[in-house]
């Protein structure tokens, strides 16, 4: 299989029924970024900018975060990279940021992400600055981790559009177009869709924090991990309404969590109307693979009745089906 695999990985990922789709990974690191080209990826749908800050001592200087990113970019050539804003706090801590909250109870749904960076805003700015001068002449895709209510995403945005003001009025060179979309991964976002979608260019569904807000089950913890499943129908039925609406709404969406990289899992999301996916770099070979094998019009059929009247065991449901077919 894993010969098979690899000689998949540059094959594009076109279903039977002749739909493109795009197979991204997801990156963190200078290191991942041979992934990209190697793993023959249509570009880095998700980079934690969060890692640099993680494995370093002190916090990363302006000129470290803009090298990182230039480097990033550089090695990406023409492919597109969609750079996430900070995901520290909670859980992710860094000993230099100081932080005057006690210890929190729940630190995946406390004082993380684009709220900390929201409240920090010299933090914000800074990475802004990095983002927009390492973009120069290029597109610079941004993306906001933790977005719960659609103001989060236009302050967030409105910093980077003021940086790049200043940036601009000091004559530096700017990208030609910047980008901003955010990460759907909590449930009360999706509420609210309609009002947040005619102002984003792009949305990606963070599964991995998804799942564990929808489920009230700690995404850490291996007590819960077999407690539900990634293809229960609630998070499927959660997952298809998004989808459903944003591409009603013509926004792209990707799927960015560990889900998309499993090949049943990621079989179902395509079945859901899911057009993109960004994974693990190792698993690209195995997706295209599933891709390529996949009719995902009669898949659609089946999994629109499968969820109106779910069988006892999705999974296995689609495992059958699956084989069946020589998926
Ligand atoms: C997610 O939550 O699904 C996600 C992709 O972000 P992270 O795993 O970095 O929280
Ligand atoms: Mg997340």
């Amino acid at each position: 299989k894993r010969a098979e695999f690899e000689a998949q990985r540059d094959a594009a990922p076109e279903t039977q029924c002749g739909k493109r789709l795009k197979v991204m990974v997801n990156a963190g690191l200078r290191e991942d970024v041979a992934a990209v080209n190697l793993a023959g990826a249509d570009g880095i749908g998700l980079f934690r900018t969060e890692f640099q800050f993680l494995v370093s001592a002190t916090l990363p200087r302006r000129d470290a975060q803009q090298k990182l990113y230039t480097d990033v970019l550089d090695a990406s050539g023409d492919k597109p990279v969609i750079f996430r804003t900070l995901d520290i706090g909670g859980d992710k801590a860094v000993p230099y940021l100081r932080t005057e909250t006690s210890k929190e109870e729940n630190p995946a749904m406390g004082w993380r992400a684009l709220r900390l960076s929201l409240d920090r805003e010299g933090l914000m700015k800074v990475q802004a600055r990095a983002l927009i001068e390492a973009a120069a002449g290029k597109t610079l895709n941004v993306m906001f981790p933790m977005v719960s209510e659609p103001w989060e995403f236009d302050e967030a945005r409105a910093l980077f559009e003021a940086q790049r003001v200043w940036l601009e009025d000091r004559h530096h060179m700017l990208p030609h177009d910047i980008r901003y979309g955010c990460m759907l991964e909590v449930p009360a976002l999706a509420e609210i869709l309609d009002q947040l979608l005619p102002r984003l260019d792009f949305l990606s569904i963070g599964t991995n924090d998804l799942t564990q807000f929808l489920f009230a089950a700690d995404r850490a913890d291996p007590r819960i991990a077999d407690r539900y499943d990634w293809l229960s129908p609630a998070i499927l039925r959660f997952i298809r309404r998004i989808v459903r609406e944003t591409t009603a709404a013509g926004v792209p969406t990707t799927i960015c969590g560990e889900m998309g990289g499993r090949p049943i899992e990621a079989m179902a999301l395509i079945g859901l109307g899911v057009e993109q996916l960004s994974i693990t770099p190792a698993a690209v070979g195995s997706i295209k693979a599933m891709i390529r094998s996949l009719d995902a019009e009669q898949l659609r059929g089946r999994m629109d009745e499968w969820l109106a009247e779910p069988p006892p065991d999705m999974r296995q449901t689609l495992l059958d089906w699956a084989e069946q077919r020589s998926v």
